[in-house]
């Protein structure tokens, strides 16, 4: 699995630029998609052949006032504890402060690697930046920048160097399936609603309390395997006051299957919450089903009121398919099934050369790219490059001058003319031959 960094540190630091940068170069797309919310605190990353998962801690819900660590919300420090490995960052423009040091003291106590990192240090002196932060004991400081990139590669190489590379796995042959949702829409609900119909073959104990629980079991003869992120069959009960809920543990479950569920609460409001979760999974392109669950009793105003609401907030996943279901009372749980079967089809979908290549015929005979001022990007054929999700290669040239309406455009039109239901599908575009 890909190793997650946690990015900590007092606000105003730099985490976010930092995050920016970590995760920049993975999909500028994803960013454009509308509705999608742009103040993300997950995302992916990659140094060399490395990729990891970043999490930036800092824009998590209000502060906890909880004793010495008030500064440091809960999620922060359940992050801290969840990640593989942390990046403390401080500032060294304004110095060491108290703060700094209490979040140092909860920090050398982690058995995971940690590395301290003096930002702003750009144009500034190294031995002289970094001074006064061996203090902290955290071993030698390293002086970055966040904002102009400078240490920050090697920084992200020493602290993963302990990581073995990810060999990618082979595509599994049947779904694998993560419900996933931000605390109480209903997920442990959901899985004890699929397992109790269905005949359990194995099932996994979680290693540690940020792992989730996998299950594999038979349904009409078919296998499938559940990554339960609620971790709800060990833990029932035991812990329940301490949150179950684990960022980490949904953004591992996500990278992990080959599909998504989910879940979303039909009696509130769609929260910043479900947005980031939900557009951390379509970072990771991966099929999507949407279960909208508690719907058993609303009445129709309310009903209208949260499918609007859904709309307008997740707009991007027009590509799932969405349910309205009661998981307490087994409502729709069943039809679940045909949604996860499809999405998963759809996104290990092979598509063969000579139909691509046609399909982009029929979308720029429909609709040519526009002009930029004398030339017009000209697209010459399309292989498959990779699934799950399908990434489509189109080849041609001046490429680069295709705007983002007419990139979205393809992918669509290609989505449409293969009837991929329930998958993101990416399009990039190569140079020449
Ligand atoms: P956060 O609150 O920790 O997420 O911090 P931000 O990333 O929002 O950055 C806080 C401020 O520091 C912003 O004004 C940034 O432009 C600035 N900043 C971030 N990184 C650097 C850096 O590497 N050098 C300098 N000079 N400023 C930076
Ligand atoms: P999780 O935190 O996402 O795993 O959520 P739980 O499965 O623990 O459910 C949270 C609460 O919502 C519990 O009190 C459940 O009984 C309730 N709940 C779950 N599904 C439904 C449903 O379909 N309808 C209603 N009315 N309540 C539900």
């Amino acid at each position: 699995m890909k190793p997650t960094i946690a990015l900590v540190g007092r606000p105003n630091v730099g985490k976010s630029t930092l995050f920016n940068r970590l995760t920049k170069s993975r999909d500028a797309l994803v960013a454009d998609q509308p509705g999608l919310t742009r103040d993300r605190h997950y995302g992916h990353g990659k140094v060399g052949s490395k990729p990891y998962l970043v999490v930036d801690t800092g824009g998590f819900e209000p502060v906890a006032d909880d004793g010495i660590l008030h500064e440091m919300a809960r999620q922060t420090l359940q992050a801290i504890d969840e990640a593989d490995a942390v990046v403390f960052i401080v500032d060294g423009r304004t110095g060491l402060t108290p703060q700094d040091k209490l979040i140092a003291n909860r920090l050398r106590q982690l058995d995971r690697p940690v590395r301290l990192a003096v930002n702003k240090a750009e144009g500034m002196v190294s031995n002289l930046v970094v001074a006064e932060f061996f203090e902290l004991a955290l071993g030698e400081p390293w002086p970055i920048s966040g904002a102009h990139g400078e240490g920050v590669r090697s920084l992200i190489e020493d602290l993963l160097a302990g990581f073995e590379v990810e060999v990618e796995e082979e595509d599994l042959d049947y779904p694998k399936f993560a419900i996933i949702g931000r605390p109480n829409v209903g997920k442990s609900t959901l899985v004890n609603a699929i397992l109790g119909e269905e005949r359990v073959i194995a099932f996994d104990q979680p290693g540690t309390t940020r792992d989730s629980i996998y299950i594999d079991f038979e349904r009409n003869a078919r296998k499938y395997t559940v990554i339960d992120t609620a971790g709800v069959r060990k833990r029932a009960k035991i812990d329940e006051a301490i949150e179950k809920f684990s960022v980490v543990k949904t953004m591992q479950a996500i990278e992990d299957a080959n599909v998504v569920v989910l879940v979303l609460d039909a009696r509130q409001d769609v929260a910043e919450q479900d947005a980031h979760i939900a557009g951390f999974a379509l970072e990771a392109g991966r099929a999507m089903v949407v279960a909208v669950n508690k719907w058993e009793g609303m009445d129709l105003y309310a009903r209208d009121q949260i499918k609007r609401d859904i709309a307008r907030k997740l707009g991007f996943l027009d590509f799932a398919r969405y349910h309205y279901i009661s998981a307490l009372e087994g409502q729709g749980v069943g039809d679940l099934f045909a949604s996860i079967d499809a999405a998963y089809k759809a996104a290990m979908a092979k598509l063969p050369t000579p139909r691509l290549t046609r399909a982009l015929q029929l979308a720029t005979e429909k609709q040519q790219p526009p002009r930029a001022g004398l030339v017009r990007p000209k697209m010459k054929y399309a292989h498959q490059g990779g699934t799950n999700p399908p990434v489509v290669i189109v080849h041609g040239t001046a490429l680069e001058h295709i705007p983002t309406s007419y990139w979205r455009y393809l992918e669509h039109s290609f989505l449409k003319m293969f009837k991929l239901q329930g998958t993101p599908l990416r399009v990039q575009f190569k140079k020449g031959e």
